[in-house]
């Protein structure tokens, strides 16, 4: 291939003013991405190996080595993994594959500006090296290509890259940085021995540098030609977990997480039984930017006897504990394992199995710890992970209850954090069901008419207003005997917690009513499917129910906003008779506008949108202008 240059993708050009001219605190951290680069393409080496043990050539070691010329002013990271040709030195060193590179700019763009931390988190680790180069140039040979098929690629990290065929015999890498006026202070072999001890450690493959040697007649440090390991090469978690100290967990963790938090909590186990493998796993202190996207990438890599197989947490976490990070290390795996076999293995299903119920109790035992302190730590995590941790009531069938212990709500006598166990804690006598009420939002919730008569009779209902309880609720319908009930759902009935002189009080009203209910629906019979009198309703005229099975207007509203049709079914009008306003329908002649009034209200009061909402204000000025 002659020499040619070629443009940048418009994303990496974008990515590469941001590296040059942001990107201030930090910077060393470009050498723990070209290492850990180095460390995948090893890994992917080993694994293609596999297959194709002439691969190795003959160089079976796998291994990094990094030097530096003070001179030239340029250092140098070589490995002897898979390598690239031509065409994936163009590819890879050219372009982003994987998408998230919007997200990762606005999060540059924003407070966390200058934390060059960041960089990895967004696989555009490469782009690093030109925090501190101004020109990067790469050689390399892809493993099993012949030698003539070596490639050049390099770049001033502009706009522009230059590639060409070169002969080399070595198999592998090596990634040369050029450094800019000022970071000269990356040419000592004591800063990058640091820099590597810190952040490369846990690396599965060894890191070489020279060794250095005090030379008494120069009265100085000189280089020697003899390399030296400078990290430990022993992956984490094959350490027995007395060797391991908690800050070395923790740097393992921003290591694989790219999170610059420590975790909530980690757990680190052997197990031994019907399937053999180490764990080691992370929940993270904060949610990613991308915790929504249940097709990411998973957080947690697969191992077989230390051999780096993928990352997939899909086969083993299920997806609602798709935040959680970490390594699972497999003694019984085939190492060829493919992502089809992974899916069906009987190994894989008992690694998941274990794993999230190590999850669990690693959460369990945040939340009922005597510790306030840890307590508080559970109810941070659940404030940004527990609407995940949500789709486990529906998704695991098998953890329901626990994960139903788990669950955190608002509620009418606790603003945040209320448990089940609380709730039922708390009940009255005689009280059967646990009360909720689904809403948009917590002030939708709590102004809801349908919540009046609770107050008055002081009984306590939570307040559920993620997107995910609604469909939770389609999965969970009752917590330790006692059934979960929508206050705007069905008849309004509080059983034993309704005296006799009540209900019986009640019931006379609803018979006087009778004629104004039957000319409500006349008046309101292609709007609602029924109008009937409550004694739900303490301040407010009116409000909206649904019938048991139906779907609560509050799904229906999601539904429609998705862009998906709700099956169309009419509500119910509760309204008060015992309301200033409901009491005087009868006899007022504007009886049919005053009804039209009545629904529209208790629609918006429930958060729902009005179809003619000009009708509706036309219909108000005229009854304030008695016109
Ligand atoms: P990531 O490592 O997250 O994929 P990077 O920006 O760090 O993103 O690297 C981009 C791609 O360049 C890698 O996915 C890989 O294909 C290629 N690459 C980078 N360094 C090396 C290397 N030392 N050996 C082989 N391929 C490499
Ligand atoms: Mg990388």
């Amino acid at each position: 291939m002659d020499k040619q240059t070629l443009s940048f993708q418009a994303e990496v050009k974008q990515i590469l003013h941001l590296v040059t001219h942001s990107l201030y605190s930090n910077k060393e951290i470009f050498l723990r991405e070209l290492v850990s680069n180095a460390s995948d393409a090893c890994d992917k080496l080993r694994f293609e190996a596999l297959d194709k043990p002439e691969l190795f050539e003959d160089a079976p070691q796998l291994e990094v080595r990094i030097w530096f010329d003070a001179e030239k002013k340029t250092m140098t990271i070589r490995d002897n993994g898979i390598g690239m040709s031509a065409e994936e030195a163009v590819a890879h060193l050219g372009t982003i594959a994987k998408s998230g590179t919007r997200e990762f700019m606005a999060k540059l763009e924003g407070e966390q500006k200058k934390d060059a931390n960041l960089i990895g988190q967004f696989g555009v680790g490469f782009y690093s090296g030109f925090i501190v180069a101004d020109r990067m140039t790469v050689e390399s040979r892809r493993a099993g290509l012949p030698a003539d098929q070596g490639v050049r690629w390099s770049s001033e990290g502009t706009g522009e890259f230059e590639v060409e065929a070169i002969e080399r015999t070595e198999r592998g890498t090596d990634v040369i940085l050029h450094l800019r006026e000022g970071e000269e202070e990356f040419l000592s072999a004591w800063k990058l021995k640091s820099i590597v001890g810190k952040y490369s450690d846990h690396i599965s493959l060894p890191v070489l540098m020279k060794k250095q040697r005090w030379d008494d007649e120069k009265n100085e440090q000189v280089t020697t030609e003899e390399w030296e390991p400078v990290n430990k090469a022993a992956a984490l978690w094959t350490r027995s977990k007395s060797d391991i100290t908690d800050a070395q967990y923790q740097e393992f963790y921003k290591q694989i997480s790219y999170d610059s938090e420590a975790p909530l909590a980690y757990t680190h186990n052997r197990v031994e039984g019907r399937s053999e493998y180490t764990q080691l796993l992370y929940v993270p202190a904060k949610a990613p930017f991308d915790l929504w996207n249940r097709d990411k990438r998973g957080g947690v890599k697969l191992y077989v006897k230390r051999v780096f197989i993928m990352d997939d947490a899909e086969a083993l976490m299920p997806v609602y504990l798709r935040f959680v990070k970490g390594v699972i290390d497999s003694a019984d795996l085939p190492l060829n394992v493919s992502r089809e076999l992974l899916q069906e293995s009987r190994d894989v299903k008992a690694i998941r199995e274990g794993s999230t119920k190590r999850v669990l109790s690693m959460l369990e035992s945040l939340a009922d710890s005597e510790d306030a302190a840890e307590r508080e730590r559970y109810a941070n995590f659940w404030k940004e992970f527990g609407a995940v941790v949500k789709e486990g009531m529906g998704e695991d069938l098998q953890n329901q209850e626990r994960l139903a212990r788990l669950l955190r709500f608002a509620s009418t006598t606790v603003d945040e954090g209320v448990s089940l166990a609380d709730y039922v804690k708390r009940m009255k006598d005689g009280q059967e069901p646990i009360y909720y009420i689904t809403a948009d939002t917590l002030a939708a919730a709590r102004n809801s008419p349908q919540l009046e008569i609770f107050r008055k009779k002081g009984i306590e209902v939570l307040l559920l207003t993620d997107r995910v309880d609604e469909w939770m609720l389609s999965h969970f319908y009752e917590f330790d005997g006692h059934p979960l009930q929508s206050v705007a759902k069905g008849s309004f009935d509080l059983g034993k917690l309704q005296d006799d002189e009540e209900k019986k009080q009640a019931e006379d009203v609803a018979t006087a009513f009778k004629p104004v209910l039957e000319r409500l629906k006349t008046a309101l019979k292609d709007r609602a499917k029924d109008v009937r009198a409550t004694s739900r309703l303490v301040d407010s005229p009116a409000c909206i129910v649904v019938e048991e099975g139906d779907m609560s207007s509050h799904l229906a509203r999601m539904l429609k906003q998705a862009g998906q049709g709700a099956p169309k079914s009419m509500p119910i009008l509760e309204v008060n008779p015992a309301h200033a306003l409901v009491k005087r329908l009868e006899g007022d002649e504007r009886f049919d506008e005053l009804a039209q009034v009545i629904f529209d209200q208790a629609l918006l009061a429930e958060g729902g949108q009005l179809d003619d909402p000009a009708a509706y204000v036309q219909r108000i000025n005229r009854l304030l202008t008695g016109a």
